[in-house]
């Protein structure tokens, strides 16, 4: 018997998950997801840090972040599965002017759009947040109290048990190896099950998105890149509850995660890829940071084996690309999150959604997130990237 849907998800990460949630939601549940790996939340969704945040710099950033925190903060009422949301806060710190008014600036825009609780800090702020931070060259910061922290596979998995609930189906074990587009308009996909007919095909491959891209015969520009996180072993100097705070001098920023403390920072010299191993010689260039910020950290004990790696999806513009193919009828994109996807899957999966069933979105222009900004030259530049 050969296999039909009306929408097929390639990828059952959190961002498959919150489009087949929204389908379903509006109706549309002969929807098939399709997953290569036994479980879901093998790639990144699996290895995030889990922040949400609404202090970003461009108004689409910080719209989809307002709708998703205020989704998470409902979740459980809503979805019927916890997402474990903890609003403690993004703490922002400045050591130049040039970030101070970058922040200033950021902040009019977050309150002009509706994100009213964003506020500008002092040092003497930031120092009462941790005490244990050196503050001497801080000039000031940032904070919002409903930025904070999800659990990115509770989340992913809430999703997922609520659209089965309605009648999705997910193929676990299940590789996509091909995608039949005839006269431009796609026909179906070749699985490693078999065939399966539709003609709709939504891409939400994460890091593997490209490749899924291609097997239409479209490019999409969406590369990986390595970003590795490490837990220190428990550490009680730092207080039990702080809020994310980000290090501007040097983008490095922490969290505690249980009793021990997440430490996080961009390598510059990382380079797109597919590395998924954990680099032990970013233990020291990371303690060498946290140390700078955090002296006390100096004394935090970390076992390489339990530190990670996973993989950001990048985009030229740091922005998601969320909408149809304009080559191929029929394939979507909702891909390329660049850090932000954890934070972002509501409104991902909610414009996904709409824009399948209804060719446009409600709440907000969705245009702007289309591919054809690569070919228009009309790029988000977001530069609030962690
Ligand atoms: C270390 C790290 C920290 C991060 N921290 C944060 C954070 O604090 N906040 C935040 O918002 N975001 C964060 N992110 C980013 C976030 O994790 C991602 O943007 C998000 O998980 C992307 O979800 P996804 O569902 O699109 O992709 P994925 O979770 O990668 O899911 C894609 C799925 O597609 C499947 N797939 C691929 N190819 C095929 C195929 N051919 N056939 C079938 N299935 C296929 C894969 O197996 C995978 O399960 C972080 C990422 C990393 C790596």
């Amino acid at each position: 018997m050969r296999e039909t849907a009306d929408v097929v998800i390639i990828g059952s990460g959190i961002v498959g998950s919150s489009v087949a949630y929204h389908l379903a939601e509006q109706g549309c549940t002969n929807v098939l997801v399709l997953e290569r790996e036994a479980h879901q939340g093998k790639g990144s969704t699996g290895k995030s840090m889990g922040g949400v945040r609404a202090q970003f710099s461009t108004s689409v950033n910080i719209e989809m972040s307002r709708y998703s925190i205020d989704f998470f903060s409902r979740f459980e009422e809503v979805v019927g599965h916890p997402a474990d949301y903890r609003p403690h806060g993004y703490l922002f710190c400045a050591t130049t002017q040039k970030h101070l008014d970058y922040l200033t600036a950021n902040r009019e825009r977050q309150r002009s759009l509706g994100v009213e609780n964003v506020e500008l800090v002092t040092r003497e702020d930031i120092q009462k947040f941790v005490p244990q931070m050196r503050t001497d060259d801080l000039i000031g910061g940032t904070f919002c109290p409903t930025d904070g922290f999800v659990d990115p596979h509770s989340v992913m998995m809430g999703f997922m048990l609520n659209a089965r609930e309605k009648g999705v189906r997910l193929w676990l074990d299940t590789m996509v190896i091909g995608i039949d587009v005839d006269d431009a308009r796609i026909q179906g996909v070749h699985t490693s099950r078999g065939f399966v007919t539709t003609k709709v095909v939504v891409n939400a491959a994460g890091p593997w998105a490209k490749q899924i891209a291609l097997l239409a015969g479209v490019a999409l520009p969406v590369e990986p890149l390595r970003r590795q996180l490490v837990p220190t072993e428990a550490f009680d100097q730092l207080p039990q509850r702080f809020p994310m705070v980000i290090d501007m001098s040097t983008g490095f920023h922490f969290r505690r995660e249980g009793k021990g403390i997440l430490l996080a920072w961009n390598d510059p010299d990382e380079t797109p890829g597919f590395k998924t191993e954990f680099d032990v010689s970013f233990v020291e260039k990371i303690l060498t940071r946290a140390a700078g910020r955090v002296p006390c950290l100096a004394e935090a004990s970390v076992n390489p084996r339990r530190a990670w790696a996973g993989l950001y999806e990048m985009t030229p513009d740091h922005h998601a690309i969320i909408g149809p193919s304009p080559e191929v009828e029929g394939l979507y994109f909702v891909n390329g999150f660049s850090g932000h996807g954890v934070m972002h899957s509501p409104a991902s999966g909610r414009i996904t959604a709409d824009l399948i069933l209804n060719g446009a979105s409600d709440w907000i222009d969705a245009r702007q997130l289309n591919i054809e900004r690569f070919k228009t030259g009309k790029l988000l530049e977001e530069t609030a990237v962690l």
